[in-house]
């Protein structure tokens, strides 16, 4: 039997990095399932890689809801770590969400596998069980291990909540994250429009972003985000459950700009004034060409009538339509869930260490553990971190 100082389990952004910082002083397998490293890597930021996020590492850090477990990994390999390791040019576009210059994710994976030279790398090998004194098959043991089996979505790049049971570590319940939304009305006519920097609120909370329609519900960077909070507020464990109906409303404020007062104030001018122009073309003012119609036509009003002949109800309908669009949600596009919200308890997970607190010498990095963020390159930040951090506390150990 062959035995290793650290066997890592799966070869995603977690794992490649905990396999590289642990290999510089360990003997170290890398163990994964499918034939290639980084399958679901290569398909990030559609291709582009949106490798992190570039606020300062206090702002960034409070865009986790888990910021307190998250600050030591962090700290221990912050951004500036991750460009000197990479060794790239890189780009840095809005939100401070930053891309190979390249925008080839390919480029990203391959400066990593580069790395792992010192380290025996085992490929379509799924770890299906192991031992309490970390045997891993009949040819395999190791002294340590890092679990980094990544989340439950996107199950084509290798995932599975077969994972979770692989050791009797507590697990919270699995949700989905960063995940469309299926509405109940039909959007087909507008599949592919974007509304830009709307607000988008389920109950108290609000989120500023784009919206895009597609055929069958709503996504874009603000839906996204917010459906993580969506995803939060309901109660669902995907290991228990297969299908999660939901029967929640969203709205939209598609003027997020001008108060219902003020919006009434100059509909009240401008009515007078352009008392000619049809309304479909005096929204232009406010609202993306392509989603007037659909709109106009949603809430009853016809599109051709001129602003003089739509009277105070209609009015009235107009404005409150137009600061409070409702959506239906029927359920989650969960195919397209990017995330997952939950994992192994971070009750029982040392942060200084990402050690377990009831198996020693077991730790853990990545999306396997309870952690997410939103959309942006904050997801591959804490993968990158945390594999770092765990690599070197269980080399070191
Ligand atoms: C479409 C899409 C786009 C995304 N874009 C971005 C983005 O631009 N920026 C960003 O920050 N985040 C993005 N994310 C999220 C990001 O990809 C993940 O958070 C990140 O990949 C998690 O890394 P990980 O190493 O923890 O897990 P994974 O990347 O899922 O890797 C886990 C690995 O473990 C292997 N494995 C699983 N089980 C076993 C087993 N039992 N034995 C052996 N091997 C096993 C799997 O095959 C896989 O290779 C995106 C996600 C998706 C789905």
């Amino acid at each position: 039997m062959k035995e290793y100082d650290i066997a890592v389990i799966g070869g995603g952004p977690a794992g490649m990095m905990a396999a590289v910082a642990a290999s510089k002083t360990s003997k170290v397998v890398l163990l994964e399932k499918n034939s290639q490293l980084g399958r679901k890597l290569l398909i990030t930021g559609g291709g582009r890689c949106n490798i992190t996020n570039n606020k300062p590492i206090k702002k960034l850090l409070n865009s986790y809801s888990n910021k307190n477990f998250l600050k030591h990994s962090f700290y221990s390999f912050t951004n500036e770590d991750l460009f000197s390791f990479f060794n790239l040019d890189f780009i840095e576009e809005d939100d401070n969400r930053v891309f190979p210059k390249s925008e080839k994710s390919s480029d990203i994976l391959k400066v990593i596998s580069d790395k792992l030279d010192d380290v025996d790398l085992i490929y379509n090998f799924e770890v299906k069980s192991i031992s309490d004194d970390f045997v891993i098959n009949d040819k395999l043991k190791a002294q340590k291990i890092i679990i980094a089996t990544g989340g439950v979505t996107y199950p084509q790049t290798g995932c599975s909540p077969k994972n979770y049971s692989l050791t009797s570590q507590p697990i919270t319940d699995i949700k989905y994250g960063l995940v469309p939304l299926i509405t109940k009305k039909d959007l087909s006519s507008i599949a592919g429009v974007t509304l830009y920097d709307v607000v988008i609120s389920y109950k108290k909370s609000r989120v500023k972003g784009n919206v895009l329609f597609s055929h069958v519900g709503l996504t874009g960077p603000g839906v996204i985000n917010l459906s993580n909070e969506i995803s939060e507020s309901i109660s669902y464990n995907l290991l228990e459950d297969e299908n999660v109906d939901l029967d929640l409303e969203i709205a939209i404020d598609l003027i997020p700009e001008l108060s219902r007062e003020e919006l009434q104030d100059k509909f009240n001018k401008d009515f007078q004034l352009k008392g000619k122009t049809k309304l479909k073309n005096y929204l232009k003012l406010f609202l993306t060409n392509s989603f007037i119609e659909f709109f106009l036509d949603d809430i009853g009003i016809d599109s051709e009538i001129q602003l003089s002949n739509i009277n105070k109800k209609a009015k009235n309908r107009l404005i409150e339509n137009l600061k409070r669009f409702i959506f239906e949600i029927t359920s989650f596009n969960k195919d397209l869930s990017k995330v997952t919200i939950g994992g192994i308890d971070l009750n029982y997970v040392n942060s200084k260490t990402l050690e377990s607190s009831v198996i020693p010498n077991l730790y853990f990095a990545g999306e396997v553990l309870n952690l997410h963020g939103p959309t942006g390159g904050y997801n591959l930040k804490i993968a990158f971190s945390t594999g770092y951090l765990a690599g070197i506390s269980a080399s070191q150990k």
